[in-house]
Order: structure tokens, then sequence, then C-alpha cells
């Protein structure tokens, strides 16, 4: 019995697969040949365990081979470039949209007219943190107060999904309402009752190539999200597209343009764009954006300039020097593509060669871009799967982690970074993912 596999078109027609099953476990004999197994699996479990591996799938980080493809940021703008050729001087105060240049080559790529899109600081995780930072403050365009003057503030939390995003909700206190990541996006009927909440002032969402599942959201979900009636008036989707050039296929979904789309059906303020050359570039020092109505791009402008008088241009310089155009991010992303390829299709065949005969212990997504894998394994396992990784030398995130609050209901899925470690270490690792999934499995319908 091999995996099953269901195409699902994502947002541009590129395939989507998820393997089946996941869900209930089958009484009976069904298990009789795993726990045959079980003596084998300990056995190259106790081996892994004394070989003192030490291996890491647990951040989405470049490796260092993909941080070699952007060197040329080190000794760029250099000599001669202070003044840019929209002639700003880099190096002085001021500026604070972000340098031209760098903004023009992004608000193409993304659909954006350029007055609608700044570059800001490095990374956009602290640009998304801010934005929801000053909403409660002071609320935002069409609030009625601050939203910390609410008796309560709720936001859709599409699961699985990314931890920082919920860290951001958690230390603010903003209750989060998980919803569930489909194929094409997230559960839109659920949020359509959500929404019927005047505390619900929100959602984030990953659309491309989503952390953890890779799942793409449809342009017939998106304008749902952007048409749909919401009972708050200031309601705002964070639209991370953080992934959204980072195709692991030749071809590869074209981005949404969300804020056109959302002038089209009469809520220009709905959704604020955020994305990065986090994962282009440098992770520690690349150039975070920001994209919105200009009601909203006041709104942020007139707070962010408080906070700081200019961006990093010499940084935007750099970037726009070396990334050059579209066409020269499109070549960038290839050479990270064939760094990157090669691991994800790692995981799969193992994957697929060790789990595959389980559709009733592990599923898992298999996605056309971004950074993770989605496994989710026999419901109750995935705490004692990372368990018994980490004793042989496997970190994997901490089960839990792609639910708000670190709690995942059914205790059963995992996200597998595989970006960071060199091949053979990617696959050395996936082996032992393999057996904790099928031991742990094993400890719950053989052993009791
Ligand atoms: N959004 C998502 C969905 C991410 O996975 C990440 C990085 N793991 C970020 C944002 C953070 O990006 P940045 O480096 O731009 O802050």
């Amino acid at each position: 019995m091999g995996a099953i596999y269901n195409d699902d078109d994502g947002a541009s027609g590129v395939s989507q697969r998820e393997t089946l099953g996941q869900g209930g476990v089958a009484a009976g004999d069904e298990y009789s040949s795993l726990c045959a197994q079980v003596p084998e699996l300990r056995a190259r479990y106790e081996a892994a365990r004394k070989a003192g591996l030490s291996l890491d799938l647990t951040r989405g980080k470049p490796s260092p081979a993909q941080l070699a493809l952007s060197e040329p940021l080190l000794s760029l703008p250099g000599a001669g470039h202070a003044v840019s050729k929209s002639g700003v001087d880099i190096r002085n105060y001021g500026g604070p949209d972000g340098l031209l240049e760098v903004r023009e080559i992004f608000a193409e790529i993304f659909g954006i007219p350029v007055e609608q899109f700044l570059a800001l600081t490095n990374g956009s995780l602290r640009l998304m943190h801010d934005t929801l930072l000053f909403a409660y403050v002071f609320g935002v365009p069409g609030s009625p107060r601050p939203w910390g003057a609410e008796p309560a503030v709720r936001f859709i939390c599409p699961v699985p999904g990314y931890d920082r995003h919920f860290g951001i909700c958690e230390n603010l206190g903003v209750e989060m309402l998980p919803v569930d990541m489909l194929p094409g996006g997230p559960d839109i009927a659920r949020i359509r009752e959500l929404v019927a909440d005047p505390a619900v002032k929100g959602m984030w969402l990953v659309p491309t190539h989503s952390n953890p599942t890779g799942y793409t959201t449809t342009r017939e979900t998106a304008e749902a999200l952007v048409s749909m009636e919401t009972a708050a008036p200031d309601f705002r989707i964070f639209w991370d597209d953080a992934y959204g050039l980072h195709h692991l296929e030749a071809t590869g979904p074209a981005p949404l343009p969300i804020l056109a789309m959302a002038e089209a059906a009469g809520n220009p303020d709905r959704p604020l764009f955020f994305t990065s050359t986090s994962k282009i570039t440098f992770a520690g020092s690349g150039v975070g954006f920001i994209g919105a109505s200009p009601a909203n791009l006041a709104w942020v402008r007139q707070h962010m300039g408080v906070q700081s008088i200019s961006p990093d241009k010499t940084n935007h310089l750099r970037h726009a020097l070396f990334l050059q155009s579209p066409a020269g991010v499109a070549t960038q992303m290839a050479k990270h593509r064939e760094i990157l390829a090669p691991k994800f299709a790692a995981v799969q065949r193992i994957l697929t060669g060790r789990l595959g005969a389980w559709p009733q212990l592990a599923s898992w997504t298999d996605p056309t871009g971004g950074y993770f894998v989605s496994l989710n394994v026999l419901p109750g396992t995935a705490a004692r799967v990372v368990e018994l990784a980490a004793a042989a030398g496997v970190a994997l995130t901490p089960a839990g982690a792609t639910y708000p609050y670190g709690v995942d209901p059914s205790d059963s899925n995992i996200r597998l970074a595989p970006s960071m470690p060199p091949l053979f270490e990617v696959e050395a690792a996936m082996e032992v993912v393999a057996d904790c999934v099928l031991l742990a499995a094993a400890e719950k319908v053989c052993l009791q």
C-alpha cells in the first residue's frame, strides 16, 4: 500500500499534494506488521542513538551555501556610491519611505504601486509586530478606539501556522482563534462565522507556500477574504508573503495583487502586505517591506516616523545594486532553488519510502515552495516523536509550536525544516525521524 496523493490546484494551477490518511487509529490486526517490526525499529533507533548524531531540522534558516550566493553584498555599495541614482545621500538621515531603487524592484514583482510600498527595517517580523502594536496603542484608520481599549481583541490564526506570529499575539494579549489551513488557503467558511464577532480584529495569513504546510491561498479564497463582511469596521489581514518568490519548481504561483483586489472589493484598507529579502539575500540583514493603502500608509508613516529618523539606506542600496531588477531577483531565486530542491526531494523520498505504507500513522505535505514540510503523525504522539528524535541527536521544532499558545490539541503536527543542514544530514535526520514516528506509534498501538 502506498501513500495516496490528492492533487489540488494552487493559485496558479501549480499542483500541491498531501498524503491522505491523517486521523483515527483503526483497530484490530491493522498494526500487526508494525508491531512485528518493533524489535528491528528499536535496534535501528539504538544504533542511531549510539552514533552520537547532532542534526538539526528546527528552524527555516538558509544554509551557508545559500548565504554565499549573496556574498557580493559584503562589498557593496562600495566607494563612490554615497549618492544613489535617485539622488539620495544614503549616509545621511532622511528618506523615511526607503530607497526608491530597491522599492521599485520589489513593488513591481508584487504588483503594488511603488508609492504604496515602503522599504524599511531588516526583516519583516518587526514590521508586523510594530504594526500590531500601533493598532493596539492608537487604533488603525477606521477604528472606533485603540484596539487595546477594547474589552477583547481576537485574531484568526490559520493552523498549523507560524509560531512567531502567535508569539506576537501572545505578547500583546490578543486572543487567538485557530482556523484550519487547507490546501487552497484558510477555511473561509469558518472565517466567515468568526468575523461576525466585532472583537475579531484581524488575521494572519502566509498566502504563498505557507509556513509550515507549503499551501498557497487561491485567488478565489483571497477574493473572499477581501470582500467578506466583517463586524469589526477596522478588520485587518496581515498578509505575510514571506515565501512569495520561494518556489521549488521552475514556475510558481504569481503573487496575488492583494491591495488592488481589496480596493476593487471596496475594502482598500483591509490588507497589510509584508515581505522581506531575508531568504533572498541575508537572513540577518535583508530588507523588510510593507505595502498598504494610502490611508494605512499615512498611518504607518505617522507612527514609524516617531520611532525612527530613517531606515538603513546603505543596505537598501547594496540590495538594489546586487539584485538589479525583477529578473535579477528571479535569477537569485533559481540559485536558491537548486540548493533547496534536492533537500526537499530527500524529505519526500524518505517519508514515502519509510512511512508511505502507513497512511493511518503519518501524512505530510509535499510543498512546491517555501521552507517547510508539515508532518502529521498518529494523534497523541508528536511530542513523543520529538522527544525520541532529540534523544537520538536529531533536533526538531517542539511539538505544538505550529499552534497558538504552543498547544496542538491533537498532538500530531511536526514542522520539518530541511533548508539549513547539508543534504547528507537531511537524509540521516529523516531516517531517524521516520524510525521515531513508527516507534512512537508502536508504543501507543502495540505495547499497552
Ligand atoms: N513570516 C514567515 C511566515 C516566516 O516563516 C518568517 C521566517 N521564518 C518570517 C516571517 C520572518 O521573516 P523576516 O526575516 O522578514 O523577519
